[in-house]
Formats: C-alpha cells, structure tokens, sequence
C-alpha cells in the first residue's frame, strides 16, 4: 500500500486566502483571514520504547515491578510508587483482553477526530497487565451501536497499517467477531480483517399492511426527494457528495441516489452500493427526511442499521438535507 504523506495541519483545515466585512454600529469593518505558525516536536519521553514498539513491531509493552509484581501498560513509571521507588522494568503483554468499563460511543466529533466516527471509548485490561489501556473501539459488523460492546467484553488490539508511533496506532474489536486464527496472531492489522461482511438485520416476512405502508412511504419519499433537488437551500446539505444507497425495509427495498445536490428515491435494487441502510419500518426514514425526528437519531436507537461505520457522515448530511428544506418551507411559508 502507497504511504499516504499526511499534514500536521490537514489542507482542509487551512483557511483561504479571503475577507470579508462586518457591520458594527453602522461601521463597516474589513476582516481578513491570515494565520500565526507554531509547529514544535514533542518528545515521547520514558514513553518512548511504548510507542516505538507500537508503530514498529507491533508489540504492547508495560512494566513490572520487580517487588510487588504489578504491570503496568502503558508503562507510565520507571520507578514504583508502592515499593520505595523500585526500578520497574518493560515487559511485553498479550494483545487481547476485557474491557474494564462499558464505553461510551462518539457519534459527533470534533473536526479532529470527525474521520473516525462513530467511535467508542474505553479501557481494556489487556492478559498479563494490572492496568487498563485507554483505546477506541470499533466492530467490522456495521455501525457501531450501544450494547455490542460492554464492560467485560473480550477484545483484540489491532494495528493500524500507517504507523506513526501515537495511541490512535491501534484499536480494539470484539474477538467475536474474529476468527481463532486471528485471535491468536499477534501484531493483527486493520487490512487483514474482514470489513466488508457486515451483519445485517433481519426482518420477518411482510404482510400486506406492511407493503402497503411501504408503497405509502416510498411514494411519499419520493416526493420530498423531487423538493429537495429543487431547493437551493437543500442542494447545499450534500454539495460535492456522492452515494448510492441501498434502503431495505421489511415491506419492500429501495435505491437513494446522492449526487452532488441531487437526491432521487427508485423502486430499484443496488447490485453493488456504497453501503446499505436497514430499517424495518420505512416509516423511520420518511420521518427523518420530513424532518420530525434525526435519522442520527435512529440510528443510534438500533431502528436504522447501517453497513459501514463510517458512513454515518451520510446520514448526518441526510438529516442536514431534512432541516435545510423545511427551513426554507418555513421562510415560504412567513413570505
Ligand atoms: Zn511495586
């Protein structure tokens, strides 16, 4: 795999070169964007060989005191605290371990970490250790939702491919979700798991009210979507984005096609989508594109299911895609 060179500031982060002009008082004051640099290196300190044997071995390393036994991971002293300052030294831990807390899960990040949401955060006692490591989780089943990971969950470190020597290097997954093989393999990278056999839900066979709730729905979708590639105001919510989206319901299943500020609904099945959207009652997706209601919102209820994690950066821009429409609906509507 190429090695993709990465910024400390990413380019999109950068402002462009541009003024503009507020109003104070009746005033007109020029505002121009400009910068101040402070870029600095940080040593990793006595943490050094921790974040060393991440990025170039793939190994987690604590440290044990010889007198009291204790290992520490990360190996945060080189002196006990408990036994006189006792010289501690490195040893290496196992990659898999329970997590000591049930997580709590970043759907809306900061800009930062926006790439990597939905996330959890949480504390695993990896075999060996006394300590927990702090570490994000994610699941290769779909979206990440609450209860799929829980206080007492066995987990499995994995690597990042692009190593960089910092925490974010590594991440854990359910080792249920893994084979025994892979369990086992020390140094387990991100590539070598299966991120493309997600889990999806299933729904119990129709019956003729739930088609007809379909049709309704679908019908309805359908027209909201007409609205929404009209409205100058909606095209903005998915300007420069790109999806074709499967949308299985238990009456029927569906196409969502986001184009760049276009949005169209098709009574079509995808062959090969960019990801699918499982929700039993269609009714959660009219609701949310109607805008009562997020579609965040259900997905993190468990009522919508979506195959890849990450995009729930799509189903954000659905939900912004809802609100710009009926903001400008309610502006008509005062005129
Ligand atoms: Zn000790």
């Amino acid at each position: 795999m190429a090695e993709k060179k990465q910024k400390v500031i990413p380019d999109e982060y950068i402002p462009e070169v541009r003024s503009r002009v507020a109003t104070i008082d009746n005033q007109d004051y020029l505002l121009q964007n400009d910068a101040m640099f402070t870029f600095y290196e940080r040593s990793m300190g006595e943490l050094s060989p921790f974040f060393l044997a991440i990025k170039d071995e793939k190994r987690i390393l604590g440290c044990r005191c010889p007198k009291c036994g204790i290992v520490r991971v990360p190996p945060m002293v080189t002196h006990c605290p408990d036994c006189d300052f006792a010289a501690t030294e490195l040893l290496e831990v196992e990659q898999v371990g329970k997590m000591n807390t049930t997580p709590p899960i970043t759907y809306f990040a900061t800009s930062m970490f926006m790439d990597k949401a939905p996330f959890g955060r949480g504390r695993v006692i990896l075999t060996g250790a006394d300590t927990a490591l702090s570490v994000m989780l994610y699941t290769t089943t779909g979206i990440l939702v609450p209860g799929l990971i829980r206080k007492g969950t066995e987990v499995k470190v994995i690597f990042r491919d692009q190593r960089v020597g910092q925490i974010s290097d590594i991440y854990c997954v359910p080792t249920n979700e893994l084979t025994p093989a892979q369990i086992t393999k020390k140094g387990l990278q991100e590539t070598e798991l299966n991120w493309e056999a997600p889990k999806e839900p299933e729904f119990p066979k129709p019956s003729n009210e739930d088609v007809t709730v379909y049709r309704q729905s679908l019908g309805e979708m359908q027209a909201l979507a007409v609205e929404m590639s009209r409205s100058k105001r909606a095209r903005k919510a998915i300007e420069g984005w790109k999806r074709d989206i499967a949308v299985k319901t238990k009456g029927g299943e569906f196409a969502m096609y986001i184009d760049d500020g276009d949005f169209k609904i098709e009574e079509k099945k995808l062959k090969s989508p960019d990801f699918i959207m499982a929700c039993e009652d269609p009714r959660t997706l009219l609701d949310g594109l109607m805008y009562k209601g997020a579609i965040t919102d259900s997905v993190i209820m468990k009522k919508l299911w979506i195959s890849k994690n990450l995009e729930f950066n799509t189903i954000f821009k659905l939900d912004r895609l809802a609100r710009f429409l009926a903001r400008e609906k309610k502006e008509q509507a005062v005129e």
